[in-house]
């Protein structure tokens, strides 16, 4: 014979769930908010950097202008030859530019155009500090002003009417901030340039900045770091926040539902079951005595002339000896056989793997158990009292209330036979 647990009463397992489902809920919501502040941080950190990046370029492209307007009205500027200078030789192919002249003390000077002198300060300012920047077109005179990939695509965005162009670039292991915008034709370069076919107010080069941008970008990483760790550590603490009280709210939560659970299950003066319970749980039982074709017996127990105690002793006295009778049948009973306060001072066991005669002598024993107490309850004299015990055995395709309904039968036929027996229905 095996023996299987009964199924457990509804667990709490349903209110955790709802409990962990809506805190996971607020978590996430929360996590969200977090998120998209950080998110909001440091998208503002890139903008900024940008913006500052965007700024620096457009003052150095305007200085770099001014000269080169200032030196462009005057048709380039000479500078005194010193040894080891040598002409522009770009400029020598340019049909009538004197690119060097002499002065009355047999001085010699060399012309410098303003993409010369632009080269030239952009080598000075790129050895003293970290900027570069250079005049570049897609025809130059002097193939070292070619435009590079960047160049080239700006320069074509130039012609489409762009009025800047911008971006990050990465090479060996350093970023720079590129910037660039376009140089009008005016009129004082057609002096060398016209023999290209250039025409004033014509887009035909641009000058290019280019500043190293890698220290302020690991600021910005670092800083972007530090935002992740917060985040995160502030994630954390919110997580463990949550799951501590979710952890002591579920924990009284449980102790709230276990009370309830006794409530509903247990009688509150016997300890027994309630008779919803054992209905459960006989109802699981007599299915699978049936299903299993095993027997089933079924006892209804009634205390006799229990009025009496009431009416002598007080009702104070008749609740401690239900208590004590109750106590009584649930100690001659199997472990596994499911006992219920039915009513007042009735009492039903459900056995199961109990054929009839098994059954009878249980409530044999069970009778003769509560014949021999002596309930010493109120410090009177101890009550003595006996019970009346109807048996019906579990009939094939019989519901659970026509096995009760038949064991009251047999209760009430040991009642009107005398009391303090057992009879089968
Ligand atoms: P019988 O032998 O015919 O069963 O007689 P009886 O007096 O036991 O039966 P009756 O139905 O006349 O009375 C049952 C009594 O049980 C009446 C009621 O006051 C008492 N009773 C029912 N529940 C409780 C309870 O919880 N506490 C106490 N003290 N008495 C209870
Ligand atoms: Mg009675
Ligand atoms: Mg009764």
């Amino acid at each position: 014979m095996t023996l299987q647990p009964h199924p457990v009463p509804e667990s709490h397992a349903f209110s955790s769930r709802f409990v962990r489902k809506y805190l996971s809920w607020i978590f996430l919501l929360v996590a969200l908010v977090i998120l998209s502040m950080f998110w909001g941080f440091h998208f503002n950190a890139t903008a900024m950097l940008r913006e500052q990046m965007l700024g620096q370029g457009r003052a150095f492209l305007t200085q770099i202008v001014l000269h080169r307007e200032w030196i462009s009205d005057y048709g380039g500027v000479y500078v005194r030859m010193r040894p080891g200078m040598e002409n522009n030789p770009w400029l020598l192919k340019v049909p009538g530019l004197k690119v060097t002249i002499r002065d009355e003390s047999g001085e010699t000077y060399t012309l410098k155009n303003p993409a010369l002198v632009t080269r030239e300060i952009s080598e000075l300012a790129e050895k003293k500090g970290g900027f570069r920047f250079r005049i570049t077109s897609d025809n130059p005179l002097n193939p070292a002003n070619a435009p590079d990939p960047f160049e080239r695509a700006s320069l074509a965005e130039f012609k489409r009417g762009a009025a800047e162009a911008s971006g990050y670039e990465r090479r060996s292991g350093q970023t720079f901030f590129r910037y660039m915008a376009p140089l009008a034709v005016r009129k004082p370069c057609l002096s060398c340039h016209a023999f290209q076919g250039y025409k004033e107010g014509d887009v035909r080069g641009a000058i290019s900045v280019t500043i190293d941008a890698t220290s302020l970008i690991r600021q910005i990483w670092i800083f972007r770091g530090y935002l992740t760790l917060s985040a995160l550590a502030i994630l954390g603490a919110l997580y463990g926040i949550i799951s501590t009280i979710s952890r002591s709210f579920l924990r009284e939560l449980r102790t709230a539902e276990g009370k309830l659970v006794e409530m509903a299950t247990r009688d509150s003066l016997t300890g027994l079951l309630t008779r919803r319970e054992m209905f459960r749980l006989a109802e699981w039982e007599g299915a699978r005595a049936l299903r299993q074709d095993r027997p089933l017996s079924a006892l209804m127990v009634d205390i006799d002339h229990f009025k009496r105690v009431n009416d002598t002793r007080g009702h104070g006295t008749g609740d401690a000896v239900l208590k004590g009778v109750a106590q009584a049948i649930r100690s001659t009973l199997r472990e596994y056989d499911v006992l219920c306060r039915y009513g007042g001072e009735e009492f039903l066991a459900v056995m199961p793997e109990t054929p009839l005669e098994q059954g009878r002598m249980a409530a044999e024993r069970l009778r003769e158990y509560v014949e021999s107490l002596k309930l010493a309850v109120d410090g009177g004299e101890p009550v003595r009292l006996t019970v009346s015990i109807g048996l019906a055995l579990l009939q094939p395709g019989e519901t659970l209330e026509e096995l009760i309904a038949r064991a009251d039968a047999a209760l009430y036929a040991a009642k009107e036979s005398g009391r303090n027996r057992v009879c089968i229905g």
